[in-house]
């Protein structure tokens, strides 16, 4: 029987993670074609950080080598971008004139960084941070210049500072917001952050407005001017100021965008049912996400309807955030900043040993509705559970401050019972992390 043709435009987390998911359930549905713009197979975004800071290298950091598309027959065309999206032929187009027809494509396009229309924003040492090739750019400019300016104090910004610091940079990151991460941490969380960072040696500059990239007699960026008329060397600039939805070339394809390729439930884009998008690129009911969690959901809805079981919805994801800064543990869900309706149980010890420690709960009513943990996070994935699941929390409302293993059963004491369980179930919300392997270590011995 002739197979149908899946095309996938974007060689990156989300698209790769669906179509893995997709021949899980149905190997042999489609002829399938990848055209990936960078030149490399798909590797761990998220572990960027750590390569740049030279905890990992590149070769780690690769999900699946070039041997994996082979083995599932995947036709990819590398380095190569597509173009155009032809609706009518039914096929897409690429920059080098390939052309490959398409039963269902899926676009999986991801975002492109936010560039600060200043001045000077094109001058050689100004970059952002997304890929490879921006990674690679850092660490060669650490050898060969010393001051870098980060622009942006987001979870991006500071792992990009971090990186260049520990690679011997003088770093600087400059921030409009007062406080640092404000989309993920409270304004006494991200100070404390701060607080921990600057005794690490990064630098800061709050609240201040970049006016302009100033260039030296080698057109190269030599130094950052703020609004106040300051100026601060920096030989290399990076722009870590915000992501948006590269969704210009479904525009073109006259799919509806909207903060990103708006997309139903089915991940079906609204306009053109053959046509599907995941990932940072689609906008699923008004929201585009900017986390892996919430797009490998995504992966794995679109998969079963690719595969035509038609079963499963995408309904939408809760995130939670954490820092990859070895040593700085912070973590947030929810609805950390509480307000009107909300109660907050609030831990507060600045000067613990290595930074301090600071925990804050939001609960709504009997439900913990937000997280917000600094210096300590050991109990941050069954926090996460518990607001995801929507659980009353009444119960052990005044043990929760104090962990999951302060609640009896409902906790680590409850992992002796490790062996009656489902190799399935979630021993713990720890998610592997510092208990898990502990948890694992009892649930696989049995006792
Ligand atoms: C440094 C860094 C650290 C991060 N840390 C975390 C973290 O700790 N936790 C977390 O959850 N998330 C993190 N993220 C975000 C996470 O990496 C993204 O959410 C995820 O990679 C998005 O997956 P995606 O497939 O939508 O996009 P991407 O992974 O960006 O893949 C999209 C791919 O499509 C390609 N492409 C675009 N247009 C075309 C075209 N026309 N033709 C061909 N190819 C095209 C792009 O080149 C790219 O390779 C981090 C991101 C970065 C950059």
């Amino acid at each position: 029987m002739k197979k149908m043709k899946l095309v996938m435009i974007g060689n990156g987390m989300a698209g790769v993670r669906t179509l893995e998911e997709l021949l899980k359930i149905a190997p042999d549905l489609y002829d399938i074609t990848v055209f990936g713009a960078e030149p490399h197979p798909n590797y761990n975004r998220i572990l960027l950080s750590p390569v740049l800071a030279g905890e990992q290298t590149l070769d780690e950091i690769v999900l699946n080598p070039l041997g994996w598309y082979a083995e599932h027959g995947i036709t990819l065309h590398l380095g190569r971008q597509v173009v155009q999206i032809d609706r009518v032929r039914r096929e897409v187009v690429a920059d080098d004139g390939t052309r490959a027809p398409y039963d269902r494509l899926l676009i999986a396009t991801g975002s492109l960084p936010f560039i600060l229309p200043v001045s000077g924003k094109e001058l050689d040492g100004v970059i952002t941070y997304r890929d490879i090739a921006d990674t690679q750019a850092m660490i060669d400019a650490a050898q060969r210049h010393r001051h870098a300016v980060v622009i942006g104090g987001g979870l991006l910004g500071l792992e990009a500072a971090n990186g260049l610091m520990r690679r011997g940079m003088d770093v600087t990151v400059v921030h409009i917001a007062p406080w640092l991460m404000e989309r993920q941490l409270d304004d006494v969380a991200g100070r404390m952050l701060r607080q921990s960072l600057e005794a690490r040696g990064l630098h800061f500059e709050m609240g201040a407005q970049t006016q302009a990239l100033l260039a030296g007699d080698d057109g190269r960026v030599r130094a950052v001017r703020f609004r106040d008329g300051r100026e601060i060397p920096a030989e290399l600039v990076v722009m870590a100021a915000g992501i948006r939805p590269n969704t210009e070339l479904a525009e073109r394809a006259g799919l509806h965008c909207q903060r990103g390729i708006v997309v139903s439930d089915t991940l079906q884009t609204v306009t053109d049912p053959r046509i599907y998008a995941v990932g940072e690129c689609a906008a699923h009911r008004g929201v585009a996400y900017g986390l892996v969690a919430p797009l490998f959901e995504q992966g794995k809805v679109c998969a079963t309807h690719l595969a035509e079981f038609g079963i499963g919805r995408y309904t939408g994801s809760q995130v939670s955030t954490k820092l990859k800064v070895t040593g700085i543990d912070l973590f947030s869900a929810g609805n950390f900043m509480g307000g009107e309706g909300t109660e907050e149980i609030v831990l507060s010890d600045p000067t613990a040993p290595n930074g301090g420690v600071y925990k804050k709960l939001v609960l709504q009513g009997d439900k913990l509705v937000g997280a917000c943990l600094y210096g300590d996070t050991v109990d941050g994935s069954w926090y996460f559970k518990l607001l995801r699941e929507g659980r009353p929390v009444a119960d052990i409302r005044d043990r929760l401050m104090f962990g999951e293993s302060n609640i009896g059963d409902a906790g680590h004491e409850g992992h002796h019972r490790a062996a009656a369980m489902a190799d399935t179930d979630e021993v713990c919300g720890c998610n592997g992390v510092t208990q898990g392997a502990i948890c694992k270590a009892i649930k696989d011995k049995g006792l």
